[in-house]
């Protein structure tokens, strides 16, 4: 398994894991952007948002849900930013899905 983000769902690789269920896991990125950041990634290896299938529209839905959830918990009712970058021109870098959540800074549009 190549994947990094496949060896942290399978516990090869250290994270600091704030929630795990059945189909997400979420953890602290370890190149904080913001005071809050932290991901939400599928369990299922998806390397792209372009890979998306069908059947993971409840999947994708699951993500979006816990990232709110867990920016609340985070102190983030004020605000809050998630990002997905699909391929490296748009910065992605981990070829496995992840949404990025940021916040407790403010925000700027649009971004560089
Ligand atoms: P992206 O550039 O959108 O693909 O985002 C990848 C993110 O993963 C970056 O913000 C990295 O800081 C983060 N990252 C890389 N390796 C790890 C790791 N082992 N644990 C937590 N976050 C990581």
């Amino acid at each position: 398994m190549d994947c990094l983000f496949c060896k942290i769902v399978a516990g090869e690789i250290p994270a600091r894991k704030l929630y795990e269920d059945d189909q997400v896991v979420a953890f602290h990125d370890v190149g904080p952007q913001a005071p809050v950041h932290f991901l939400v990634i599928p369990k299922k290896h998806i390397r792209t948002l372009k890979d998306l299938e069908e059947g993971d529209k409840a999947l994708a839905g699951h993500m979006v849900y816990t990232a709110q959830q867990l920016a609340r918990e985070q102190g983030c009712e004020e605000g809050f930013r998630l990002v997905m970058n699909c391929e490296a021109l748009a910065g992605q870098s981990v070829f496995h899905i992840h949404l990025h959540v940021l916040g407790q800074r403010p925000m700027h549009w649009p971004p560089g």
